[in-house]
């Protein structure tokens, strides 16, 4: 059996942690609110662990899901944080969207120790988590990789080795800034046609037999927009963070990208507007409310 800790049971963390809580690992969790650890250890027969530090005692595989960067570096920190349990040989794979400049301080401070790190976000949602088909995206040394390709197995279908540490949040970044920019442009474009007189659902048959498709036309707005379901899976406010971080990484490699600059401002005022436990997709809301149009 081998010895896993998973760190932060959200909404896509606590699918990616059932699939290890199987024969093949012995799982160890570990949740800020501790009551959920507690509820996920009692149905899947796993261990609670008391403090991350304790999760990550004799753990050879570690596995953080948090909001942000900043929340797993400040993970590490203390008596009961995660670098007091971390032993020599043990790998640290943080599922968190995160920064690439925070991941490699992390890598480089765990690194001192003996402990590898692999920045490894995903793609997929919280429907890809629970079948395990999420895709995942690896920054970091690719032995590292090799040796967690089971545990990356059992949560996702698609593992691609994106190149050193921070690659991997850079790429889902990128990915998040295209994921705002659909969403937000298809909204804009379906109000116009609706005042046009075009049904939304006739435009997005036609669009999605077009070359304007995306997974936004595809999929979201069809399930959540036109049935008004605004289903809760991803909240608006890790999109903000997650088209902030590409709109830095542009701005790092000094790319001008006013698209992405601009689509970071659009997501941060709809956050603002919806608040915190808003999903992404009501940022459409947004869009509607300055038009005077309804998409459904
Ligand atoms: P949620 O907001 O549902 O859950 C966040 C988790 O992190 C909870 O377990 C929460 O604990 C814990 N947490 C929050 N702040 C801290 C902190 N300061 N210290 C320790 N633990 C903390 O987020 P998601 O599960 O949706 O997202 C997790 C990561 O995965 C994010 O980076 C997100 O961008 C990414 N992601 C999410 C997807 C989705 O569809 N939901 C899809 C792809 C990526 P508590 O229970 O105490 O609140």
């Amino acid at each position: 059996m081998t010895a896993v800790a998973f760190l932060g049971l959200g909404a896509i963390g606590t699918p990616m942690a059932r699939h290890l809580a199987t024969p093949e690992y012995s799982l160890r969790v570990w949740n800020r609110t501790a009551a959920k650890a507690a509820d996920f250890a009692a149905t899947h027969g796993v261990t609670h662990a008391e403090s991350p530090a304790d999760a990550a005692n004799g753990a050879r595989f570690i596995i953080t899901c948090l909001p942000t960067s900043a929340d797993v570096e400040a993970l590490l920190d203390g008596p009961t944080g995660l670098e007091a349990g971390l032993q020599e040989g043990a790998t640290l794979i943080d599922c968190t969207s995160g920064d690439p400049t925070t991941s490699r301080r992390i890598a480089a401070r765990l690194a001192s120790h003996g402990v590898g790190f692999l920045d490894a976000p995903v793609s997929g949602g919280v429907a890809g988590a629970e079948i395990g088909s999420l895709t995942v995206m690896v920054g970091g040394d690719a032995a590292l990789l090799e040796r967690a390709a089971a545990i990356f197995g059992t949560f996702g279908e698609t593992v691609v080795h994106c190149g050193p540490v921070g690659t991997g949040h850079a790429l889902k970044a990128v990915n998040q800034a295209m994921l705002a920019v659909h969403i937000w442009s298809l909204a804009e474009g379906l109000t116009a046609l609706a005042r046009a007189g075009v049904d939304p659902k006739i435009a997005l048959e036609v669009i999605n037999a077009s070359s304007g498709r995306s997974n936004s036309s595809q999929n979201l707005f069809p399930q959540r927009v036109l049935t008004r379901a605004f289903p809760r899976t991803f909240r608006l406010a890790l999109l903000d963070k997650d088209v902030g971080i590409a709109a830095r990484v542009q701005r790092e490699q000094k790319v001008p990208s006013p698209m992405i600059q601009l689509a970071a401002e659009l997501m941060s005022m709809a956050h603002r507007e919806l608040g915190d436990e808003a999903d992404h997709v009501e940022a459409v809301k947004v869009v509607e409310r300055m038009a005077g149009e309804v998409i459904d």
